[in-house]
């Protein structure tokens, strides 16, 4: 069981919600859309696909990051909700 924790609705494909993930690689925390993958690195840049990335062409190791990692990171305030998948 993994609890993730969600941002706001894609603004790329206006469907899948931007869930936080942990760049262990670049110790930073960014979100990826689970629709379509596309990504944000800063809260700023959500608004704008042009500022994203396809974070499935991007190299480095990810986790889950806990309610404490992305209240840490420049995503605090960011938060929509969370829920459960197994
Ligand atoms: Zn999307």
């Amino acid at each position: 069981m993994r609890t993730l924790y969600w941002s706001s609705t894609c603004a790329n494909c206006n469907q899948g919600r931007l869930l936080f993930q942990n760049d262990i690689t670049n110790a930073r925390v960014y979100v990826h859309c689970e629709e379509c993958e596309w990504g944000w690195l800063h809260p700023e840049g959500l608004g704008d696909v042009a500022q994203g990335f396809l974070t499935l062409l991007s190299d480095y190791e990810t986790t889950d990051p806990t309610l404490e990692e992305i209240e840490r990171s420049e995503w605090r305030g960011h938060i929509a909700g969370s829920f459960e998948e197994t």
